[in-house]
């Protein structure tokens, strides 16, 4: 578990309301029962120092602190009751040996209170938590959970307090989840020694991608000072430079309360918090001087300029064009909340969007694919960094690329921006606070880590219309106070670093020789009977990790601890000008969600590829009389965007049988519900199409993107493509989001005339913006739901002239009422294949990455079959009981194992995995251990609440009744499916296994996308791509 932060502005995006307090008159919510707290108030063991009312999110900021240890503490008191916790450390490693992140592993691998092994995992079992994960930053390392249910919340604390400040950090612990040398076959003493551990692993995976090595190449060389220049996940070839001792010794100074800061959130109160705090961890503790300030980064008197190389990425969309180069700038402290908050600002209006000065003057010139992987504003440092520069660019254009650079930055200061762009951008801010998401807590966290890490002051961070208020004075007293920044902190600022990468044909062959040094070096070493203590320490390791474990010292929810019924979500059906439509009142905070789902059904087979792409461009190309900056504008300026995307929707009782079609999705404010819909009718009757320069850009950056995601979810795309021959839903899917896409999308971004598509894409409009074959949804608050219907009508009045009546390309089309209590009413057209014939297909893709991402698929039942439940559940319990084990601990691999899909298909998978082949056979051996029944009643409960934790977990008003909407799935049936899972027992479970889950009785897909591999090589069976 390894993370970088992103710019504020992203994580503002999750910012949101509660929505269903709009006064405060209210005496019983938790915001106004807090503001009660005084200043100086001693509560277990801690001391009240300030009490804030932010009403813009609707909460109430507690600051404490631990009168003995000095430990921080923020409480944010909200009528959410998605609680969360978090404990975060100031880590402030020196070297690359990863210590801190290897120890953020190896504090979960157990505790004094919890000594089984792995309790953090085992917890995910026993628990309701809507979130559960540990992240480790550049200077900090947080720990946070979240659930709806106040006991869990105590379990959980309990598990984590006793985590992090008593670990048992054994030696054991330290070599599966740091690094060890051991035998290949560690049954087999004459195997070669080889380096094994899962971070280890987890960062050669890491710096497989280019996008990330990059990124940690520009940090370490901008901050080369202090410890910002290492990298605190581990350099994969140091991290066999670190020792248990000195792990156990950062544990000792780094993970102490005097280095700590608490953070809870949500609506349970926060002194049943702070005692047990108090009594489980703080108490046992004296105060310490961490020292583990960062100072600031020394100034440079003059610009650097840097150089590194990479892998080459077999699938770029121009191979000659790999290079990438950026600009870094260091700006100032960002403990200075408000100088945070303009620069964030200044930076979204230097480049996002078309409308920003460096997106005209370095995309649209296409002399890259896409900005570096590394832009715009960074805080995430305590001096935070703002960057600009390309992707995907030959490197003969570096002169002209730091050229443009320095030449926009004199454009800027001369010109300033258009004050529509400011507003735009305010507004959005407005959107951002008001959309409610689900886990706004985890989001807060997030928000003040890395400026409270550095004694930022959290609350001031939280108050966020001040800010906006502070803003508009200082422009309105000062018009060229952005420029007068831009001046300030780009063109006079000699603290810059001008980074360029490429790659190079033997990068991995020089990565993989750097290793064999390594290795070779530390065998050397080694003595007779230091091999033979290796030996032995991997069989007891092995012995260790396939021994049955006794996790009852650790706390557990009861299966009848949750909700045997779903709370209902009414909604009404109705038409507007002949279109169905769903409504659903909902608190929506003064926003309005509008959806409309256009089937696909008429649209020609060889149009399918170019459905993706048709979205990704259908809002951005420009409409109506507005070109493409001015409908990005005022798409900025009016919604919280406006979006489209391809849909593949399984049928709930039938394998054989989907729903094809395209998304359209957009918000607004309430007061812009006119200029939202106009935007549409605009997109529906005039779309441009014919601007190929613009397509161009949109295409490379499609590419690029598609590209770059791989080796960050390559898990999902061989999911994907091993389903692929399994059902017609499996096909489909791989034409719309598999590797199949990937590689037409390069095709395409290859071309170098795009006359073609320009002419495919109104034919792919005519079938799918038509009125005929649509249905709308709409989440409004009550009030505000019959207004949006008639402006509904009238959209759809506007765009009447689009209807047309076709006739779908496959003549098996069946229909399913919309609303189920109403067969004659309006309904859904789905496509029947009952003739499809499954077949087998294993299919490899070679790919420039150290590591593998397999997985199998098999057909089973959809989701209205009364098996449904036992399958869902049994991927749940072989996950946790089998498959983490054998390939995470035993295989090293990230992580691994199976779940089951609404559309029917059972998938195993594996995540940055060493093993190829062998993980196939640990499926196998999954399905023996499921079939041969070893398993406890207590291990079936721990599935059901897992599967729980995840069938309960939030949903925001914006997505209700999205379920029914888009698959049908009524709150019946999902009631239904429910009682299914409470009742599924030990043989059902069995009886699926042999059911469903034997090679050779039932169809099965495998894929796997990794390095080179003689083994697949020649086994016919595979298809090598
Ligand atoms: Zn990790």
């Amino acid at each position: 578990m390894f993370r970088q932060t992103k710019a504020m502005l992203q994580k503002l995006r999750y910012l949101s309301f509660n929505g269903q307090q709009h006064t405060w008159r209210l005496k019983s919510t938790s915001a106004e029962r807090a503001l009660q707290y005084q200043q100086g108030q001693k509560i277990h063991g801690f001391t009240v120092k300030e009490v804030v009312a932010v009403p813009d999110l609707f909460l109430t900021a507690v600051k404490l602190t631990h009168d003995k240890t000095g430990a921080q503490y923020l409480h944010a008191a909200r009528d959410d009751s998605n609680n969360l916790f978090s404990v975060q450390f100031r880590t402030t490693p020196m070297d690359s040996t990863g210590v801190p992140h290897i120890l953020e592993h190896t504090v979960l691998c157990g505790s004094e209170k919890y000594p089984c092994r792995d309790p953090f995992f085992k917890m995910l079992n026993r628990s309701l938590s809507t979130f559960m994960n540990a992240f480790t930053a550049s200077d900090y390392t947080m720990y946070p959970f979240s659930t709806q249910n106040g006991k869990d919340f105590q379990n959980l604390l309990s598990v984590y307090l006793d985590a992090v400040f008593f670990p048992c950090l054994r030696e054991q612990d330290f070599w599966q989840e740091g690094w060890r040398l051991e035998n290949e076959n560690p049954k087999d003493p004459n195997s070669p020694l080889v380096f094994k551990g899962v971070v280890f692993n987890e960062m050669k995976g890491a710096f497989s991608d280019n996008e990330r090595l990059y990124a940690q190449h520009l940090q370490n060389k901008l901050y080369p000072d202090h410890t910002y220049s290492v990298v605190s996940g581990g350099e994969p070839l140091i991290i066999p430079d670190l020792t248990w001792e000195q792990l156990r010794q950062f544990h000792a100074t780094h993970y102490h309360p005097s280095n700590a800061r608490f953070f809870t959130y949500g609506d349970l109160p926060l002194e049943q918090h702070l005692k047990q705090i108090e009594e489980e961890a703080l108490s046992k503790f004296e105060r310490i001087d961490p020292n583990t300030e960062v100072p600031p980064q020394p100034h440079w008197s003059s610009p650097r300029e840097d150089h590194v190389t990479c892998s080459p990425d077999a699938l770029a969309p121009d191979p000659t064009r790999q290079n990438t180069l950026c600009v870094s700038y260091l700006l100032g402290d960002i403990t200075d909340a408000f100088e945070g908050f303009t620069l964030s600002l200044l930076s979204s209006l230097m480049i996002s969007g078309p409308n920003s000065p460096f997106y005209k003057a370095l995309i649209e010139p296409k002399i890259g694919t896409d900005f570096s992987s590394v832009v715009g504003y960074d805080g995430s440092t305590k001096e935070a960094s703002f960057s600009i520069g390309l992707q995907g660019m030959a490197e003969e254009d570096t002169e002209r690329v730091k050229q443009i650079i320095n030449q926009t930055i004199d454009d800027i200061i001369e010109n300033g921006f258009v004050e529509e762009r400011i507003e735009a951008l305010l507004h959005k801010i407005e959107i951002q606070m008001k959309h409610q998401s689900t886990n706004f807590g985890l989001s807060l966290a997030s928000y003040i880590a890395s400026s409270w890490n550095h004694d930022g002051d959290p609350v001031q961070l939280l108050q966020i219309s001040d800010s906006v208020a502070t803003f508009r004075q200082a422009l309105a007293e000062n018009p060229r106070f952005l420029q007068d920044k831009v001046k300030h902190y780009f063109k006079e600022n000699t603290h810059r670093l001008t980074l360029s990468m490429s790659p190079d044909e033997a990068y991995l062959e020089k990565q993989a020789k750097a290793e064999e040094e390594k290795l070779q070096k530390k065998i050397q070493a080694l003595s007779d009977s230091d091999r033979k203590e290796i030996y032995e320490k991997g069989l007891e390791l092995l012995d260790a990790q396939s021994k049955t474990q006794d996790a009852s010292c650790l706390p557990a929810l009861k299966v009848s601890d949750i909700q045997p019924t779903i709370p209902l979500t009414p909604v009404q059906i109705s038409t507007a000008g002949g279109v169905p439509v769903q409504y659903c009142e909902q608190p929506t905070n003064g926003l309005v969600y509008f959806r409309a789902m256009c089937s696909l059904n008429t649209l020609p087979e060889d149009l399918r590829l170019y459905v993706p792409l048709f979205c990704s461009v259908i809002t951005r190309m420009g409409c109506g009389g507005l070109d493409y900056r001015q409908q990005a504008q005022q798409m900025d300026l009016r919604t919280g965007g406006m979006s489209v995307s391809t849909q593949v929707i399984p049928d709930s009782t039938q394998l054989d049988v989907y729903e094809q079609g395209v998304l359209l999705s957009s918000s607004c404010l309430e007061r812009n519900l006119p200029h939202m819909f106009q935007l549409w009718s605009d997109i529906f009757n005039s779309p441009h199409f014919d601007d190929e320069e613009r397509l161009r850009v949109l295409v490379m950056m499609s590419a690029q993107e598609l590209a770059n995601g791989i080796s960050y979810s390559g898990h999902m795309y061989a999911m994907t493509r091993a389903g692929r021959h399994l059902t017609p839903a499996g096909d489909l899917q791989e034409s719309f989001s598999g590797m199949e896409q990937v590689k037409f999308m390069k095709r395409i971004a290859e071309m170098s005339d795009l006359g073609p598509v320009i002419r495919t894409l109104p034919r792919i409009k005519k079938h799918l913006l038509n009125p005929d074959s649509m249905r709308c949804a709409i989440n409004s608050t009550p009030q505000k739901l019959s207004d949006t219907a008639a402006q509904l009508e009238s959209f759809i009045k506007d765009i009447a002239e689009n209807r047309r009546e076709r006739k779908p390309i496959r003549a098996n089309v069946i229909e399913r009422p919309l609303d189920p209590l109403d067969d004659s009413g309006p309904s859904r057209k789905l496509i029947s294949e009952l003739n499809f014939q499954p077949c087998q297909m294993k299919t490899f893709f070679q790919m420039p990455f150290p590591v593998n991402f397999v997985s199998e698929s098999l057909r089973t039942v959809p989701f209205s079959h009364e098996d449904y439940a036992s399958l869902c559940l049994l991927a749940r319990m072989m996950t946790a009981k089998f498959l983490h084990g054998e390939i995470r601990e035993k295989g090293g691999a990230y992580g691994g194992g199976a779940r089951m899909g609404g559309g029917g298909l059972f998938s195993f998978y594996s995540y940055r995995d060493p093993n190829s082949v062998g993980t196939l056979s640990a499926f196998r051996k999954g399905v023996d251990w499921a079939k041969s029944g070893q398993f406890t009643q207590q291990d079936i409960d721990e599935a059901k609440l897992s599967v729980f934790s995840a069938v309960d977990s939030p949903v925001a008003p914006a997505d209700k009744g999205m379920g029914l909407f888009l698959s049908g799935v009524t709150d019946e049936m999902k009631q239904s499916h429910r009682e299914r899972l409470f009742a599924v027992t030990h043989k059902n479970l069995v009886d699926v296994a042999k059911r469903y889950l034997s090679i050779g009785q039932r169809t099965c897909g495998a894929a796997i996308l990794g390095p080179e591999n003689e083994t697949i090589e020649k086994d016919p069976s595979w298809i090598v791509k």
